[in-house]
């Protein structure tokens, strides 16, 4: 059990913790539950992109995914070899690419103009090819990257043309992927998108590695839906084993977990600054906002809140506000044991997607992290300070009229 109390006097709130060991369980259920020639899990480091998280994950085994040239960069500087990175970016520049085949890491393309840009320009670079498979999946319409509309991945009814482009140029194309989206609750999503890659993978001689993304959802509430990995990872195994023996190829099985492998790890703790009572309803105004939370204010996510200064007071109900100058909501009309001044609230589900989408809004500076590995607590973030705001700025002072000198009203007599 994690001590937050000790943590939040210890380091000051807002404040996020990660449990190391959960993070370890999380990964070590992943790899349990697939059972095939060869598995490689590359945690998709946006969710959470600490050094010490990252290192954590290279000593387990895991590879990377990186969406940007500055995650490729923070992973290899945590010790990952280039060869265990995909780069995976979105609507990125030639030059940005031209960086990462520099750095040698593999190279996922996700549109026909930079396929036939890496074709003409690298002759002969390994590729993996993203392939849009037009499934309605994903959660909140903001996190589900694979439909019809989406700007994601080379539209699966454009093969003739990848193809077409793929022979002209010889391109080694090994890999083939596919990311739906986040939250994906039904994994029959999974095996049709993986129907449609098997339907399409034999044109593709080269191939050597499947990589299916990620979109596991994972519980936020009690009661809450969450992807069942141990008898999706059975069912998938036998499919793709299955497809393996059908082209005669032992291929490479990826994922790309982010959400899974740290969600459920992380905890955010922050100190109540006022209980306010109105006609309406009950705040309870908390010293962070949507500014170091993003995700319920973003996609109205559902984060549990506790009180854990009061774990047996009486049971009430309260909207939880944060301090930014606009609508800043937690969670409204939240069962919470009762709230008083200077009691420490503890979030959860903290560890994907929080401090990786935290800024500086209002001003703030941005939370201190803190990692828990048996029972100790290692500061792997400091929390910042106002140099961190002035850094970068550069100061210029415009020569303007000084409103100042207004002549005061005359007094009348
Ligand atoms: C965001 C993303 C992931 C991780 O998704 P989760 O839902 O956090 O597991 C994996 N692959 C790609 C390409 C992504 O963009």
């Amino acid at each position: 059990m994690i001590n937050f109390q000790q943590l939040a006097q210890e380091y000051d709130t807002p404040l996020y913790v990660y449990d190391a060991e959960k993070i370890m369980e999380k990964y070590q259920s992943f790899y349990d539950a697939f059972d095939v020639h060869d598995l490689k899990i590359h945690y998709a480091c946006k969710a959470l992109s600490n050094l010490s998280i990252l290192k954590l994950f290279k000593n387990m085994g895991a590879g990377l995914d990186c969406v940007s040239i500055q995650e490729v960069r923070l992973g290899m500087k945590a010790g990952f070899a280039a060869e265990d990175i995909i780069y995976t970016p979105n609507n990125v520049s030639e030059q940005e690419f031209d960086k990462a085949i520099e750095y040698g890491v593999k190279i996922n393309v996700d549109n026909i103009q930079m396929l036939e840009y890496l074709g003409i320009n690298h002759p002969g670079l390994p590729l993996c090819v993203r392939i849009n498979p037009h499934l309605m999946a994903g959660g909140h319409s903001k996190i589900s990257v694979g439909h019809i509309d989406s700007k994601f991945g080379i539209s699966i009814h454009q093969m003739p043309l990848v193809n077409r482009i793929v022979r002209r140029l010889n391109i080694p194309v090994v890999g083939l992927h596919v990311h739906s989206g986040s939250d994906i609750l039904d994994p029959d999503v999974f095996i049709k998108a993986a129907d449609l890659i098997f339907s399409v993978a034999d044109s593709f001689e080269d191939l050597t590695y499947i990589d299916f993304g990620s979109g596991f959802k994972v519980k936020y509430k009690e009661g809450g839906l969450y992807t069942n990995i141990e008898q999706f990872g059975k069912i998938f195994s036998e499919r793709f084993n299955a497809f393996c023996k059908e082209i005669g190829k032992d291929l490479t099985l990826r994922f790309e977990p982010g959400k899974y492998m740290v969600s459920e790890a992380g905890y955010f703790l922050a100190n109540v600054n006022v209980v306010k009572q109105t006609t309406a309803c009950t705040f309870v105004g908390i010293d962070t906002g949507f500014n170091h939370l993003i995700r319920p204010m973003f996609y109205d996510a559902h984060h549990e809140i506790e009180n854990i200064s009061n774990p047996n007071g009486d049971q009430k109900i309260y909207t939880v506000v944060g301090y930014i100058c606009e609508t800043d909501t937690f969670g409204a009309d939240r069962i919470i044991n009762e709230v008083r001044k200077n009691d420490i609230l503890v979030f959860r589900n903290a560890g994907a997607y929080c401090f990786s989408m935290a800024s500086n809004y209002n001003s703030r500076y941005r939370p201190a992290e803190v990692l828990v590995y048996k029972g100790q607590d290692y500061l792997i973030r400091e929390r910042e300070t106002f140099e961190d705001l002035l850094k970068g700025q550069v100061e210029v002072e415009l020569e303007a009229i000084s409103q100042r000198s207004k002549k005061p009203i005359k007094s009348v007599h």
